[in-house]
């Protein structure tokens, strides 16, 4: 037992471990369940994947169910996701319909874990309707929003809110995202795991292999953005913002990237990127499986810079993995990614391509002060954002609202 927990203490420290296991003590035997809508792509099954096993080694009896659909499911909860993160979408009692079934059919299959849980865990908007069909729930239930709905589009906020607004408490990744809502909001930021394929250690060799199976030459500086390909995550931007440099401070652009399960935009936005590219060999666009964790490794490590031009994020762990293996970030000047690209210190915030064109020639210029901006970047991470933090959080807030709700129970 506890043979995971144990190798984290040489990165984080013997005392950040035995709190946790001090924390989880009261929580022993709980049965809790984390439920979202995809166990491949995107940052919430990236935390998933170290938090379910974490939490049963610390003695909480963890799983983790995901909401299954058809395609018009999942064009309903992206065309939800994109409302909520401000863009103007119809929503029409059909896409309602479509969205109350295919729960109602998840629900046929989850109830009997949902309702014995002692804690659910719902990750973002695409489950949040299995509250009202679990009936005989026992347990505490949280609402986890993962993505910035600070300016949501308000018919889509005001449906969500109706079944939200049921939840015992909800999760937040920033102060800024909090909702008028009746009940406690937290605000926890996310995490990355510092031994996973994706955030461990690599020999240089390993990281030459792969560009070289990749066909990227090693010629030039590399800049990569590794992201879904979404339009929020503007890689258009990203390839106007290469152009710009391109014949100033020479360098190779990697655009890399999979799609997750429940996302049907990606081939369409994929299809643009290559449009824009039209061709140039300084652009490398690479479609990668959704477990290519060492190879995206290798790419942040082999970045001279890494940039995540995204328009709207709820936190962008591709910016903490790239800080945590010390490249200075460029990116959009939104929503998490404020939180962790600190203007002259980790990176560059930026709001247009021209602005990421500049940034990139004054990096790719000054590369010791790139790689003092990397070294920030990587203490930031280790104190703020590895996983022994996150973890701690997500143990007080469920010791927090039981206790919480059991004082609340006793006084009435
Ligand atoms: N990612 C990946 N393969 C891809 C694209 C992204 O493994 O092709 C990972 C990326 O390394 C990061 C996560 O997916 O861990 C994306 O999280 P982020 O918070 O940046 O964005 P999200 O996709 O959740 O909006």
């Amino acid at each position: 037992m506890d043979r995971q927990l144990d190798a984290y203490e040489p990165v984080v420290g013997a005392s950040a471990i035995s709190q946790l296991r001090q924390l989880a003590g009261d929580l022993k035997g709980a049965r809790v369940v984390h439920v979202n809508s995809t166990k491949e792509g995107g940052g919430v099954a990236e935390i998933l994947d170290w938090l379910i096993p974490l939490m049963n080694e610390l003695g909480l009896e963890t799983s983790w169910e995901v909401v299954k659909g058809e395609a018009p499911f999942y064009n309903v909860t992206k065309s939800f996701h994109n409302a909520l993160q401000g863009n103007k979408v119809p929503l029409t009692r059909a896409m309602l319909d479509t969205y109350e079934a295919t729960l109602a059919e998840n629900a046929l299959r989850l109830r009997p874990i949902l309702e014995e849980a002692d804690f659910v865990f719902i990750h973002d908007p695409q489950p949040a309707g299995l509250f009202d069909l679990c009936p005989n729930r026992k347990g505490i239930w949280v609402w986890r929003c993962h993505i910035d709905a600070s300016h949501p589009q308000r018919k889509f906020w005001v449906y969500l809110k109706s079944l939200v607004s049921k939840y015992d408490a909800s999760i937040f990744s920033m102060p800024e995202f909090a909702q008028s809502l009746p009940h406690p909001q937290f605000i926890i930021a996310p995490s990355i795991d510092p031994l996973s394929d994706k955030n461990c250690p690599l020999e240089d060799a390993e990281v030459l292999t792969t560009l070289y199976k990749l066909g990227i030459p090693t010629d030039l500086p590399i800049l990569t953005q590794v992201s879904r390909f979404d339009y929020f995550k503007d890689p258009l931007g990203v390839i106007e913002a290469h152009k710009l440099v391109a014949d100033s401070v020479g360098a190779r652009l990697v655009l890399a990237g999979g799609g997750a399960s429940d996302d049907p935009e990606g081939a369409a936005v994929l299809e643009e990127v290559r449009e824009a590219a039209n061709g140039d060999e300084s652009v490398h666009i690479l479609e990668l499986p959704p477990d290519a964790h060492r190879t995206i490794n290798a790419l942040q490590r082999a970045s001279a810079l890494v940039i995540q031009k995204s328009t709207r994020e709820g936190f962008g762990l591709t910016v903490t993995e790239a800080l945590w293996k010390g490249k200075p970030v460029i990116g959009g000047n939104v929503g998490g990614i404020r939180q962790q690209v600190h203007n002259h210190h980790t990176g560059y915030l930026v709001n247009t391509p021209q602005g990421a064109a500049l940034r990139i020639q004054e990096m790719l210029r000054d590369p010791a002060r790139a790689g003092e901006m990397g070294r920030q970047g990587k203490k930031f991470v280790t104190e703020n954002f590895l996983l022994n933090r996150h973890l701690r959080e997500y143990l007080t807030l469920m010791l927090g609202i039981r206790r919480g709700l059991t004082n609340h129970l006793i006084a009435h």
